[in-house]
């Protein structure tokens, strides 16, 4: 059952955000070769829980096997979603997406960037920003009166006009007091399809593409999801609150990219 939220509870869903921008950007501060995901991890729940918040992905639930054991996705190279936090240290050259959620006062916070770990190929720095560019381009859609496909479709084809793939197993989702929440957001869809988006509706958008073809197969652990062709992948997420005229962000990149521009 989608619901759309009143203003109140908007507030407190931006607050739930703001926190995983603020994580996601103490990470940017350590993330360089030679970094482990677990030592990300470490930090995240920190900073979550220092912060009156508690990590949602933490003990998530698996219905093919054990709970998610960490409270950040960490995604690397090939990886596209749900890669759980491990001793291997990062290199240069790699790129790792970091997901990140948290429930404050009620409501859940949940966004993703994805970082260069020094100095990258060309062809993955500009997979980062075809696909940030997708996401941005997604909720230019997400305004009272549009469709949900509109949306869909934006994030679709801007980045199969680069030849890219876009994952269909994994979509965006409706957010509140639950992290995940009706409707579904795919990444790809047919324009002027799809419920009709109101006001007051607060979804996650979050593209996931691969330099290569969009199959993905799941690892032995039941959580990561890799590229079928080893192709890199990307993937950036932002909660969004649909509005007339203009959707309002609600998780923030901007103190991530201060930090990675200093
Ligand atoms: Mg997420
Ligand atoms: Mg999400």
């Amino acid at each position: 059952m989608v619901y759309l939220k009143t203003d109140d509870e908007i507030e407190l869903l931006r607050e739930a955000n703001l926190l995983v921008g603020k994580t996601l950007a103490e990470l940017a501060k350590i993330i360089r070769p030679g970094v482990t995901t677990r030592q990300l991890d470490v930090l995240a729940e920190t900073v979550i829980r220092d912060n009156g918040a508690e990590p949602t992905f933490k003990g998530f639930p698996n219905p093919y096997g054990p709970a998610f054991p960490a409270s950040i996705c960490t995604s690397v190279n090939e990886q596209v979603v749900h890669g759980i936090p491990n001793d291997i240290p990062l290199k240069e050259g790699d790129i790792v997406s970091v997901d990140c959620g948290t429930r404050l006062n009620g409501f859940c916070g949940d966004s993703c960037y994805t970082f260069a770990v020094g100095e990258i190929s060309d062809e993955a720095r500009q997979l980062l920003r075809i696909t940030k560019e997708s996401l941005y381009k997604g909720i230019e859609q997400a305004v009272a009166g549009h469709r949900l496909g509109d949306i869909s479709n934006a994030v679709q084809t801007h980045c199969e006009a680069q030849g890219y793939g876009v994952v269909r197993e994994f979509v965006g989702h409706g957010i509140g007091h639950e992290m995940h929440e009706d409707p579904q957001v795919p990444n790809f869809g047919r324009k002027g399809n799809g419920p009709l988006l109101k006001s007051g509706l607060c979804i996650a958008i979050e593209p996931m593409i691969t330099m290569g073809a969009k199959e993905v197969y799941l690892q032995e652990d039941r959580w990561g999801v890799v590229t079928r062709d080893k192709s890199l992948a990307a993937h950036f997420e932002h909660t969004i609150c649909v509005r007339r005229g203009k959707a309002d962000i609600l998780s923030s990149f901007e103190e991530i990219e201060r930090i990675l521009h200093e």
